[in-house]
C-alpha cells in the first residue's frame, strides 16, 4: 500500500544522521520517512519503546491515543522486519490487532507511510467489506498485517493467512478489544501463533483483565508508561457548560457558530442521537455527518475522509466508532452527552491535544448527568471548570454537593448548593 501524497524533497544526510530517531537505532530509510512526515523529536513513549523493541524485548505499555504510540511500535517493528526474509505465500510476519476498523485503517496508513522507502508488503483487513479481495491480496503474504480480530479469524479459518511463522505480535488498544468482547477471537488467534515471537501490548488502562491477558502473553516485558495512568493529556483544556438536556442541540449550534469552530468532533452516547444532531447541524448550514455502528463501512470511511479534508465541519460519533480516530491537531472535541464509562471520557478527549498540540474539550452537561460527571472527575483527579453560556443557563439544577453552576458565565455564583466553588484557572481543569 502506498500513500497518495507525492514524495517531498528527501532530507539531507546531515539531517538523517543527526536525527534523534537515528540515535535510537532506526535505519536510514525509516528515519527518512519519519522526517518526511514532519516529525523531528521522538515522543516520550517512542524514546522508550523504540530501543526496547529493537532489542527484541516484549513490551507492555500504558499509552493512550495521542502519545505517538503507533510510531512507537511501528518504527522499530519495520526496522526489525526489513532485515529478515520477506513474506510470501500467505505468511504474515508481523500482526497488529486493533479493536475497530477505523483504527485498523489508521494504523495501516501509518505503516504505509513509515515503510514507503522499504521493500516490505503491508496490508489491512477488517470486517464490513468483502472478504474475497482480502483473500486474493493475502496470497502474496504480508510483512505487516493490520487486522481486527473477527475478520482475521475468518481469514485464518479459510486458510487465507498463515500465522505459524509470525515474528511480532502487537495488540493495540487491548483494553478496548476486551471491552468489545474480542477475548475469544484473540485467544483463538494466539493459539495459531508460534511460541517464539515478540509481543507488544498497548493499552490505555491496566485493569485486572488486561493484566491477566498480559501474564499469559508477555515474557519478561519492559514496562512503559506514556502518561500517568488515566490522566488526560496535559495540553487539553477542559470546560463544562451546564445546560438543560433539551437545549443541548441549540447550545452546540451556538458554540460552533459563535466561536467559528471549523473542525469539531462531537460525541453522542447513542446512534440515534448522533443522527439527529447531524441532521440538525446540516439544517443550520454546518456540514455534518454521523458515524456509528449502523452505518456501512463505506459511509464511515467517506465521512471520515470528508472530515479530514475539511469538507465536513462536524463529525458526530459514538464512542466505538470514534475509537482511534486520528486527525492531526484536531482542535475541538464536544461531548454532547457524557459517556457512560468514565474511562471513555479520557478516550474521547484523547482525540484532541495530541502529541503536544493544544486541544479543547467541551462537555455539555445536564443535571441528570451529575453521577457520570462525578465518576469522570474522580477518575481524572480534576474538577472540570464550569462556565455557563449566557442564554443557556440551566433551569434544572442538580442537587448539592455536585451542582453544575458556579461558573464564569453570566449566571456565575447562582444558587444551587455551593455555587461559585467551581471557578478554576482559565480554561484548565484544576487539581482538587
Ligand atoms: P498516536 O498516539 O499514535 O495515535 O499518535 C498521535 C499523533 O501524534 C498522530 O497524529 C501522529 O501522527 C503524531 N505523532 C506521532 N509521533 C510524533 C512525533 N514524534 N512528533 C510529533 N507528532 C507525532
Amino acid at each position: 500500500m502506498q500513500p497518495a501524497a507525492p514524495l517531498p524533497d528527501p532530507p539531507s544526510d546531515e539531517e538523517i544522521s543527526s536525527s534523534t530517531f537515528t540515535t535510537l537505532g532506526l535505519g536510514r530509510p525509516i528515519v527518512q520517512a519519519v522526517i518526511e512526515k514532519g516529525y523531528t523529536t521522538p515522543s516520550p513513549i517512542q524514546a522508550q519503546c523504540i530501543p526496547a523493541v529493537l532489542a527484541g524485548r516484549d513490551v507492555m505499555a500504558a499509552a493512550q491515543t495521542g502519545t505517538g504510540k503507533t510510531a512507537g511500535f511501528t518504527l522499530p517493528m519495520l526496522e526489525r522486519l526489513r532485515h529478515g526474509p520477506h513474506a510470501r505465500n500467505n505468511v504474515v510476519r508481523a500482526l497488529v490487532l486493533t479493536p475497530t476498523r477505523e483504527l485498523a485503517a489508521q494504523v495501516a496508513e501509518n505503516v504505509a507511510a513509515y515503510s514507503r522507502h522499504l521493500d516490505l508488503r503491508s496490508d489491512v483487513v477488517f470486517g464490513g467489506v468483502k472478504i474475497n479481495p482480502q483473500m486474493m491480496r493475502l496470497r502474496g503474504g504480508a510483512d505487516v498485517l493490520v487486522a481486527t480480530p473477527g475478520r482475521l479469524m475468518d481469514l485464518a479459518q479459510q486458510n487465507a493467512v498463515k500465522l505459524d511463522r509470525l515474528e511480532i505480535l502487537v495488540l493495540d488498544e487491548a483494553d478496548r478489544m476486551l471491552d468489545m468482547g474480542f477475548i475469544r477471537d484473540i485467544q483463538k488467534i494466539l493459539a495459531l501463533l508460534p511460541p517464539r515471537r515478540q509481543n507488544l501490548l498497548f493499552s490505555a488502562t491496566f485493569e485486572a483483565s488486561i493484566k491477566k491477558l498480559a501474564t499469559g502473553l508477555l515474557h519478561n516485558p519492559v514496562q512503559l508508561q506514556a502518561t500517568p495512568e488515566n490522566r488526560t493529556a496535559a495540553t487539553v483544556e477542559h470546560l463544562l457548560h451546564p445546560c438543560d438536556m433539551a437545549r443541548k442541540p441549540d447550545l452546540l449550534c451556538h458554540l460552533i457558530a459563535t466561536n467559528n469552530w471549523q473542525q469539531v468532533l462531537v460525541f453522542s452516547r447513542t446512534k440515534h442521537g448522533a443522527n439527529r444532531i447531524a441532521d440538525r447541524l446540516n439544517q443550520e448550514g454546518m456540514a455534518a455527518a454521523a458515524i456509528h455502528g449502523n452505518k456501512s463501512q463505506g459511509a464511515r470511511t467517506r465521512a471520515l475522509a470528508g472530515f479530514k479534508s475539511g469538507e465536513l465541519r462536524v463529525l458526530v460519533a459514538t464512542d466505538i466508532a470514534a475509537r482511534g480516530i486520528d486527525i492531526h491537531q484536531l482542535p475541538h472535541v464536544v461531548n454532547l452527552d457524557l459517556p457512560n464509562q468514565a474511562e471513555d471520557y479520557v478516550h474521547r478527549i484523547g482525540r484532541t491535544g495530541r502529541a503536544g498540540c493544544n486541544g479543547h474539550a467541551v462537555s455539555l452537561v445536564a443535571a441528570e448527568e451529575h453521577e457520570l460527571l462525578r465518576a469522570i472527575e474522580r477518575l481524572i483527579g480534576n474538577r472540570l471548570p464550569r462556565e455557563e453560556v449566557p442564554g443557556f443557563e440551566p433551569k434544572v439544577l442538580s442537587a448539592p454537593p455536585l451542582d453544575l453552576s458556579g461558573g464564569r458565565g453570566r449566571g456565575g455564583g447562582r444558587s444551587g448548593g455551593g455555587g461559585g466553588r467551581g471557578r478554576a484557572p482559565a480554561g484548565r481543569a484544576r487539581q482538587r
